[in-house]
């Protein structure tokens, strides 16, 4: 390892992908393979040798992978279905099927027929518009790196060997590397590719190391040995910082761990301004085991349970049972905690591998969410049948996706009764009348607000789509972040007009976009009338902080004003001016691009 102190300090921007600053000498991981080209063709009478070749790399990346779940640490447990994943992909008839019948069909060497297959698999992710479920084309490419490797008779990278305290630097880290990372080893990451969604920004958040991701060359760019700076609050990495930089850094990293230690103390404890008002902050979660990460953050429920995953990666649909166990699952944890279950909220395509046929060239606007569950029937009424049962083990909400309209809402809430009805006839326990709530995430349904509110309880806006169709802004496309903002007066705006509404219904207001997470936001959204925030778990200590540091009426000014502000900026420098503004200063909004 050469340490390159002498080099000029320089300065890479990023995508702020988990919290924390790190500091430490570079490690560079690099698993470049041969790019294929061009193809062989093959006799007839190779073609099957060449299929078993396929086969028993295939055959050792399964064991690799399950090598790796049985000694992945234990932190990583909940994130193990990534690897499950990674193994049932590699016998999945597109991936392995396809392969094989590329060998067979084209006579091409197994390397080639492998390319073809992933190709078209990976450019099947990229045009799927939600950037979470974008994000997985990165699986997709992590088993074929592993096949390929195979393959080509390479070993897997010694990750698990890094024995130093570094920073890992890579084009990417999968999320099998991930796991085998040895925490009391690995400082932070930095990676050319990913982003604040994929599988590995997830693990990092998760497992509370810094990394910075999206940082095109920094693979490149980034040597072994050289000392960096890791900023993932911000998505900065300073490269060879100088004393200057690097005592700057030093001192944030040590302001940084106290904030912390402050934060976990008091996260357990509820959230109340200083002139007495509560507000629930709970976590958003995606799978059933994140209910524990929301429990050890101090969540004081669950205020969006996405409940996508399981009708993903699967060729036939999720049954009653099985979603009824995972609702009930989840509902008993947090008892007598809230949950807010949201219905399905995926475009047809994308559920019971090619159940159903519903491409569009633009899908956020197309069949998805409750457009989709209302045009299948026997989906919905499936879902909701498993949602009334658990609502009988807990406090169980139930959330709609997408409304644009009182119609909609009227047509949801009538699927609610004949699930009822039938689940009446056949004599099990459930709740008939789980709070309902919309989400308020199309312009049209915060226009509509004080209509949709005579029929629901509460609304949930859900900022990350809400700002993505109010301002036109597709919220996964990185060349268009830069306008991805929450603070814009129009947004403002609509959330004012919300507000107004349920302080003349009663209706509940509650927030479960990323918006929610960010505590420079949090004067402006309790001055609104916010009363419950959701978030990913580990924001929970820090928005509870800010709010014990405001007063209510002080932020009701603040949210009068910001309402008559011209300018993102403007409402910027008004909460920055604000005496009330988040107790370490930095807000996170600017730079954050659209969250899952
Ligand atoms: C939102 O749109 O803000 C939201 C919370 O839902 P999702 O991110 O799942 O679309
Ligand atoms: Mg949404």
């Amino acid at each position: 390892m050469t340490a390159s102190r002498h080099m000029v300090e320089t300065t890479l921007n990023g995508i702020p992908a988990s919290r924390g600053i790190a500091i430490g000498l570079a490690f560079l991981v690099d698993r470049d393979l041969p790019e294929i080209r061009g193809s062989t063709s093959l006799d007839r009478g190779q073609v099957a040798s060449e299929v078993a070749r396929f086969k028993a790399a295939v055959k050792t990346a399964d064991q690799e992978l399950s090598r790796l779940i049985r000694r992945a640490p234990q932190e990583m447990g909940q994130h193990l279905y990534v690897l499950e994943m990674e193994r049932s992909l590699l016998k999945d008839k597109l991936f392995y099927g396809r392969t094989i019948e590329t060998i067979q069909k084209a006579r091409v060497n197994a390397e080639y027929a492998l390319k073809t297959t992933v190709d078209r698999v990976k450019a099947a992710f990229a045009r799927i518009e939600d950037a979470y479920l974008r994000e997985r084309g990165s699986d997709v490419a992590s088993v074929y790196h592993r096949v390929l490797r195979n393959l080509m008779g390479g070993k897997a990278p010694e990750i698990s060997a890094i024995s130093r305290r570094v920073i890992l630097v890579a084009r990417d880290v999968s999320p099998a590397e991930a796991s085998q990372l040895d925490l009391q080893h690995v400082l932070g990451f930095v990676t050319d590719l990913g982003g604040k969604t994929s599988h590995t920004a997830i693990i990092a958040r998760t497992l509370g190391i810094p990394a910075v991701m999206g940082l095109p060359g920094a693979s490149e760019s980034i040597r072994t040995g050289d000392l960096l700076v890791v900023d993932g609050g911000t998505g900065v990495v300073v490269v060879n910082p100088d004393d200057e930089t690097l005592a700057r850094y030093e001192e944030l990293r040590e302001t940084d761990a106290r904030a912390q230690a402050r934060l976990a103390k008091g996260s357990h404890l509820p959230a109340a301004t200083s002139d007495g008002f509560t507000v629930s902050v709970c976590g958003n979660m995606e799978l059933k085991e994140e209910v524990v990460a929301v429990l050890d953050r101090g969540g004081d429920g669950v205020g969006l349970y996405r409940t996508e995953f399981l009708y993903l990666n699967r060729d036939g649909l999720p049954g009653e049972d099985e979603l009824f166990e995972n609702y009930k699952e989840v509902a008993e944890l947090m008892a007598p905690r809230p949950v807010t279950i949201r219905t399905l909220d995926v475009n047809g395509d994308k559920v019971g591998r090619g159940l159903f046929s519903e491409q569009a060239d633009n899908p956020a606007l197309g069949l998805r969410a409750i457009r989709f569950c209302l045009a299948h029937p026997e989906v919905f009424q499936t879902q909701l049948r498993a949602i009334l049962r658990a609502a009988a083990f807990g406090n169980v909400r139930l959330l709609f996706p997408m409304i644009s309209g009182l119609p909609e809402l009227l047509a949801a809430k009538k699927a609610v009764s004949a699930a009822a009805d039938a689940l009446d006839s056949r004599g099990v326990s459930f709740n008939p009348d789980p709070e309902i709530g919309v989400m308020i995430e199309v312009p049209s349904a915060a226009v509509m607000a004080d209509v949709l509110a005579e029929h629901v309880k509460f609304f949930s806006v859900g900022t990350n789509d809400l700002i993505q169709y109010t301002l036109a802004v597709d919220r996964g496309n990185k060349h268009v972040a830069h306008l991805f903002e929450s603070l814009h007066p129009a947004v403002i705006r609509l959330l004012a007009g919300v507000a107004a509404v349920c302080r003349d219904s009663g209706v509940r207001l509650a927030m479960c976009g990323e918006m929610a997470a960010d505590p420079f936001a949090t004067q402006l959204l309790l001055g609104l009338g916010f009363s419950e925030l959701s978030m990913h778990p580990a924001a929970v200590g820090a928005v509870k902080n800010t709010v014990r540091a405001l007063s209510r009426s002080r932020c009701e000014d603040v949210a009068a004003r910001a309402v008559r502000e011209k300018s993102a900026e403007d409402v910027r420098r008004l909460l920055a001016e604000s005496s009330l503004s988040a107790p370490n200063g930095r807000s996170d909004l600017k730079s954050t691009p659209a969250a899952p």
